[in-house]
């Protein structure tokens, strides 16, 4: 075995964690229960454009990016719900076109068969606690349940400090002036529709680590690929021409890292620099070390990583096919 094939025998198979619950008779979804096996997945996410993080409701005319004191810095914060919650839409959106170009039938449709859910299953208010979506990234019914969250997500920062990393009063480039009906011509523009706002600027780094509990090889790979769809979507507010990403994936083991996202903060040092925290991702003489529950862990580095993703329509299928039964 490779270490690639390695990486994926010791990941939980979709039919040994694909078992029918009570919630709705008969549905399969995958349990949150078992938390032997676990996926961690690390990288660095690249600011492609304007990027506004912000986790407030905003003051009427201006807005300010999210900022925090930490190690030394001021930092842009970019917090894990939010990321969590723009890579959910993008997981939900990707895997709709798997389930239609499998089912030949539309997405509701095909949620209504295999969910029990009518009109599909709809982030935040409207989950169907059954599909691969809700069993990853969880969900709570009124009157129906909760399916816990088996992906977690922690909080980043900015690698550079605000002065570097922020437009805002002040710097150099000031506070952007925006238009909140711009992108919809059928409101009248008016002085009360402009506002200041802060953001981050593009090229700044935050390094992030995600965490999949009972994962399996599906939830990996379609994670990426959800990840890089929304990048081109982007994750600030306005996101629809702001926030959008570049994400470099540095590795990714079936053990949990002993490092956090505070460490590789520190590991760029005084001068910012995201090749000294390569370098602690190197194949050859990794600088990092993952703990496994009880065997040795796998890790797959770099660029193998996003060849990963070539295999995901045919590990949709398996998981279809159990669907289907
Ligand atoms: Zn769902």
């Amino acid at each position: 075995m490779n270490n690639f094939e390695m990486f994926k025998s010791q990941l939980s198979d979709i039919k040994d964690v694909l078992e029918p619950i009570s919630l709705e008779k008969g549905k399969k979804v995958v349990k949150a229960s078992m938390v032997k096996k676990v996926a961690t997945i690390v990288g660095i996410k690249t600011t492609a454009s304007r990027f506004l993080p912000v986790s407030h409701e905003g003051y009427s005319t201006d807005t300010f990016v999210d900022k925090v004191d930490l190690l030394d810095s001021n930092r842009a914060e970019f917090i894990g719900r939010k990321l969590k919650g723009i890579e959910r839409r993008a997981h939900m959106s990707m895997f709709r076109e798997l389930l239609e170009a499998n089912s030949d039938m539309a997405w509701d449709e095909a949620f209504k068969k295999y969910f029990g859910k009518e009109g599909g299953c709809i982030i935040p208010d409207g989950l169907c606690l059954t599909c691969w979506n809700c069993s990853l990234f969880g969900g709570l019914e009124a009157g129906k349940g909760a399916v816990f969250s088996r992906i977690r997500y922690f909080d980043t920062y900015s690698i550079e400090p605000t002065e570097l990393a922020v437009a805002m009063e002040g710097s150099d480039e000031g506070m952007a002036i925006g238009n909140t009906v711009s992108e919809d011509l059928n409101k009248k523009r008016g002085s009360d529709s402009y506002h200041q706002y802060e953001y981050v600027k593009a090229g700044i780094h935050f390094p992030f680590i995600t965490i999949i509990e009972n994962s399996t090889f599906l939830d990996v790979i379609g994670y990426i690929k959800a990840v890089k769809i929304a990048d081109q979507h982007g994750y600030g507010k306005y996101s629809a021409n702001h926030g959008k990403f570049d994400t470099e994936f540095l590795a990714v083991s079936t053990g949990y890292p002993r490092f956090s996202v505070l460490d590789m903060l520190e590991w760029a040092g005084p001068d910012y620099s995201i090749d000294k925290i390569r370098t602690k991702f190197n194949a050859t003489s990794p600088g990092v070390e993952f703990e496994g529950n009880s065997s040795e862990p796998v890790t797959v580095f770099g660029g193998e990583i996003d060849q990963m993703t070539e295999n995901l329509i045919q590990e949709f299928k398996k998981y279809f096919d159990i669907l289907k039964g």
